[in-house]
């Protein structure tokens, strides 16, 4: 428990701070000054820590970035994380760019389930929001984890207005017609912000009024993951949506998580600065009881809520791919 009465049993780890995107919303395109082979925990310590935090009480764990899927050995992390008894989940949010042929060694190495980010289903518009392209290999990857049954499979869409909103009915469709769980993400200002505009950020609220046109939505429990998404059955359709809404409605009093930067930060709070350092305690050789009461730490001194909306523009705040979104 947290001081606020929340239970912590998710960690988000960020195994890589490097993509082979640059994302307008999240990366620079020049100027990006990776972490070094010093700098960054090896995959024997983000092992160990997960198995702390699963002695802290961890359960869930979700596997993030930068891409996860550019880390060396990737497959070899999760399969020591499987091994874990108390680690009940393992999930992983990618790009996909990697994913459709690396799919069938992750699922063997105990990867249960998959989140893609496909912000547009329009080749160009891939190729300017990721600054680089590759949308076919992005839909070869939803189809890969759908043809190896890693439900739920589901599809993250950061939505800009004027860049994607027109596109939502289409994404609506995609989740009628697959067994998919497309999940809206309010445009969150993380980051650089050099592409940050407040008029870009459209809230769920929105997005739910303009589909209620077309599509009749019933409000559903929770999918199985865990996440903050609100979500709805689509009548007579296969998938879901989700609603993800940072800035419109603060899901923080439900916040299961603490997050560990591929620098050895564990953070209670995307938007928080507060941070505890592990890897300085893992290089002077901590044993496990030090390293579990700074999971404590974390766990104690996590925020009652973020404060996201009354932050615009805060420029020295680490970036969502250093972080870990
Ligand atoms: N590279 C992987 C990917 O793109 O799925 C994992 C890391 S990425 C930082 C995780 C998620 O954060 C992605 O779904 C991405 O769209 C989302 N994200 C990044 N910047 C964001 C922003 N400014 N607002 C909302 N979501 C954002
Ligand atoms: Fe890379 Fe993911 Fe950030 Fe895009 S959102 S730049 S894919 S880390």
């Amino acid at each position: 428990m947290d001081s606020f009465g929340r239970h912590i049993n998710y960690l988000r780890i960020s195994v890589t701070d490097r993509c082979n995107l640059r994302c307008q919303y999240c990366m620079p395109e020049d100027g990006v000054q990776n972490l070094g082979h010093g700098n960054i925990l090896s995959l024997e310590d983000l092992a160990r820590l997960a198995r702390i935090g699963a002695q802290v009480g961890i359960r869930k764990v979700r596997l993030t970035g930068g891409e996860p899927l550019v880390r060396k050995n990737i497959t070899g992390l999760i399969r020591c994380i499987a091994d874990i008894p108390e680690i009940d989940d393992i999930a992983l949010t990618t790009n996909g760019i990697l994913f459709p042929a690396m799919a069938q060694d992750l699922k063997a190495a105990g990867l249960k389930r998959v989140n893609i980010s496909m912000d547009t289903m329009k080749e160009e518009r891939f190729a300017y929001i990721t600054r680089r392209g590759g949308l076919n290999q992005v839909r070869e990857a939803v189809f890969k984890a759908l043809e190896l049954d890693m439900h739920p499979v589901k599809i993250n869409v950061v939505v800009i207005r004027g860049f994607n909103d027109d596109e939502i009915g289409d994404f609506a469709r995609l989740a009628y017609d697959y067994p998919l769980h497309v999940r809206f993400i309010e445009y969150m200002p993380v980051g650089d912000l050099l592409f940050w505009n407040p008029d870009r950020m459209m809230s769920s609220q929105e997005i739910l009024d303009r589909l209620k046109s077309d599509y009749e939505l019933n409000p559903e429990k929770a999918v199985e993951g865990n996440g903050p998404a609100r979500y709805y059955h689509i009548a007579g359709g296969a998938g879901s949506l989700g609603f993800i809404s940072p800035m419109s409605h603060q899901f923080c009093s439900e916040c299961n998580r603490i997050r560990l930067t591929a620098d050895g930060k564990l953070r209670g709070c995307l938007y928080a600065k507060q941070e505890v350092d592990l890897k300085a305690a893992l290089d002077r050789g901590a044993y496990d009881e030090e390293l579990q009461e700074l999971f404590l730490t974390a766990i104690k001194t996590k925020p009652a809520h973020h404060e996201m909306n009354s932050g615009w523009g805060q420029q020295n705040f680490r970036k969502m791919y250093q972080i870990g979104g």
